[in-house]
C-alpha cells in the first residue's frame, strides 16, 4: 500500500491488492474522508476458497464499520467452540460462544470467505473507493512527497505524493458449534456456514512427500492416510472434502518494519501466518482499522493535512509486536494440536482441567485492538507439557495453559 498526502485529483492513498486486508484498509481509510484507489492484479475482485472464523476483536470493528448486521445475517452464530481428540473423538475443552460474546460485547462468528469479501467491496463501492482490476504491481518507489508504484503493463500509478449441509446432517456431527479435532500430524474442522444451509469442513495435515522433498505433495492419498487412525466422527468428514482442490499452508518468520518511506505494509503481505488462531483476515481487518484511526486521529483534531509520517510511525509501533505474538502463537498451538504419545496426553490433561468460561488464554486477542504499545494486552500464563502427570488427573488443580508464548 503506498499512501499520499494532498487531496485533488490524485487519490490519497494507493491500495496494491484487493483481498479482504486490502478492501478494508481501503474502507476504513476512505470513512476517515481520504480518497482511495485499489488495483488488484486478478481480472475481477473474489475470493476463492470456503468459510472463515471472525471472532469478536474483529465484529467489534465490523459493528463501528456498520457492516455488522450485513456478516450476521449471511455468517452464522456458533453455540460453541469445542476441540476434540481426533483418534478417541473425546471432548478436550470448549468455549461457550454465548458467553463469550456476552463478556467481550461482540459475536463469535463464521462466515464464508467469499460474503466477508463481498461485504467490504460493497461498501469501497458505496463509499466511493476507486476499484480497478487487471493491474499487476511489479515495483514500487518512495518518491520523497509520496510512492509511485509500478504495474506490468508499464504503466505507473504515482499518488501525489462449502458443502451443501444436506450432504452432512445423516453424520453425527454438530451445526450449532465449530468443531475441532486434534490429531497426531493432522487435525480436522466442521462449522455450518450461509444461514447453515452450508458445511464447512478443512482437513490440515503434515505431508510426508513434502517432508521427503518430492515436489507432488498434498495429494489426496496422502489426506487419506493421515487421518487413517482418526475417530468415526472424522471419517465420515472425510469423504465430503474436496479432493481437487488444496492449499499448502506456509507462514514467515514475523518481521517487525512494515513502513517503508510512504510506503506500508498490511494483512497477509505483512504478516502471513499459519491458520491454528484464525485470525489472519482478522488481523488484516485491525491493520487498516489502526491505520486509519491514527490519520482520522489527526484529521478530528483539526490537522489541515494528513501527517502521514506520525500516522504510519504510530502504526508500526503497535502492529508488528501484536502480529508477531499472533504468529508465534500459532506456530506453537500448531504442535500442540498435532501431538502423539505422551505429549497427546499431557496435552488433553491441560485442555481438560481448563474451564469452560476461563478467559485466561482469550484476553490478549479477543480483547478491542490496540491504538499504541501501552494499550497491547499481557500474555497468557504459561504451563510447560513435561509438568504435567499423566498419571495423576485433572483434580490436581492445575490451571490450563498453552506450551508457549510469544
Ligand atoms: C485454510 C485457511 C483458513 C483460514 N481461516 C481463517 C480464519 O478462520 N480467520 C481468519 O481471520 N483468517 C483465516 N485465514 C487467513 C486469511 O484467509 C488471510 O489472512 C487473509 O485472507 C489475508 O488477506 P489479504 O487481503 O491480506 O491477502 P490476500 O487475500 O492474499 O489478498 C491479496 C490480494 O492482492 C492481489 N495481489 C497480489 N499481488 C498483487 C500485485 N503484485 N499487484 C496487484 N494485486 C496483487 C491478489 O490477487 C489478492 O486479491 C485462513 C487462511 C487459510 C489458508
Amino acid at each position: 500500500m503506498t499512501i499520499q498526502t494532498t487531496r485533488h485529483e490524485h487519490p490519497d492513498v494507493i491500495v496494491v491488492g484487493g483481498g479482504i486486508g486490502g478492501l478494508s484498509a481501503a474502507y476504513a481509510l476512505s470513512r476517515k474522508g481520504l480518497r482511495v484507489r485499489v488495483l488488484e492484479s486478478a481480472a475481477e475482485f473474489g475470493e476463492v476458497g470456503a468459510g472463515m472464523q471472525i471472532a469478536p476483536n474483529c465484529t467489534r470493528i465490523l459493528d463501528e464499520y456498520g457492516l455488522l448486521n450485513e456478516a450476521r445475517q449471511l455468517g452464522v452464530l456458533p453455540e460453541a467452540m469445542v476441540m476434540k481428540d481426533a483418534v478417541d473423538g473425546s471432548e478436550l475443552t470448549r468455549l461457550d460462544l454465548k458467553d463469550l460474546e456476552r463478556k467481550y460485547g461482540f459475536p463469535y462468528m463464521v462466515i464464508h470467505r467469499s460474503d466477508l469479501h463481498g461485504i467490504f467491496l460493497h461498501a469501497c463501492e458505496r463509499a466511493g473507493v476507486d476499484l480497478v482490476n487487471s493491474q499487476r504491481a511489479v515495483g514500487f518507489e518512495n518518491t520523497g512527497r509520496g510512492a509511485a508504484v509500478t504495474f506490468e503493463d508499464g504503466h505507473v500509478e504515482e499518488d501525489r505524493a462449502a458443502v451443501p449441509i444436506e450432504e452432512v446432517c445423516r453424520n453425527d456431527i454438530s451445526e450449532a458449534d465449530v468443531v475441532l479435532y486434534v490429531g497426531p500430524r493432522c487435525h480436522f474442522v466442521q462449522y455450518p456456514l450461509r444461514g447453515g444451509r452450508m458445511f464447512n469442513q478443512v482437513a490440515v495435515f503434515q505431508s510426508p512427500k513434502a517432508l521427503a522433498g518430492q515436489e507432488d505433495w498434498g495429494t489426496p492419498d496422502e489426506l487419506d492416510a493421515a487421518f487413517e487412525g482418526t475417530c468415526e466422527q472424522v471419517q465420515q468428514g472425510l469423504p465430503l472434502m474436496w479432493r481437487d482442490k488444496w492449499w499448502r499452508m506456509f507462514d514467515r518468520d514475523p518481521i517487525m518494519t512494515w513502513v517503508h518511506g510512504r510506503t506500508v505494509l498490511l494483512g497477509d503481505a505483512a504478516h502471513p501466518p499459519l491458520q491454528y488462531m484464525a485470525q489472519g483476515a482478522i488481523m488484516a481487518i485491525e491493520d487498516g482499522w489502526v491505520l486509519a484511526e491514527h490519520v482520522g486521529g489527526q484529521l478530528d483534531a483539526g490537522a489541515p493535512d494528513v501527517d502521514w509520517d506520525h500516522a504510519l510511525a504510530a502504526y508500526n509501533a503497535v502492529r508488528p509486536e501484536h502480529c508477531r505474538r499472533v504468529l508465534s502463537t500459532g506456530r506453537a498451538w500448531g504442535e500442540l494440536w498435532h501431538h502423539d504419545g505422551l505429549k497427546r496426553l499431557q496435552r488433553n490433561a491441560i485442555l481438560r482441567a481448563r474451564d469452560t468460561r476461563d478467559y485466561t488464554y482469550t484476553e490478549w486477542i479477543y480483547g478491542p485492538t490496540a491504538l499504541t504499545p501501552e494499550e497491547e494486552p499481557e500474555m497468557y500464563p504459561v504451563i510447560p507439557l513435561g509438568s504435567v502427570d499423566v498419571n495423576s488427573d485433572a483434580s490436581t488443580g492445575r490451571r490450563p495453559g498453552l506450551v508457549t508464548a510469544g
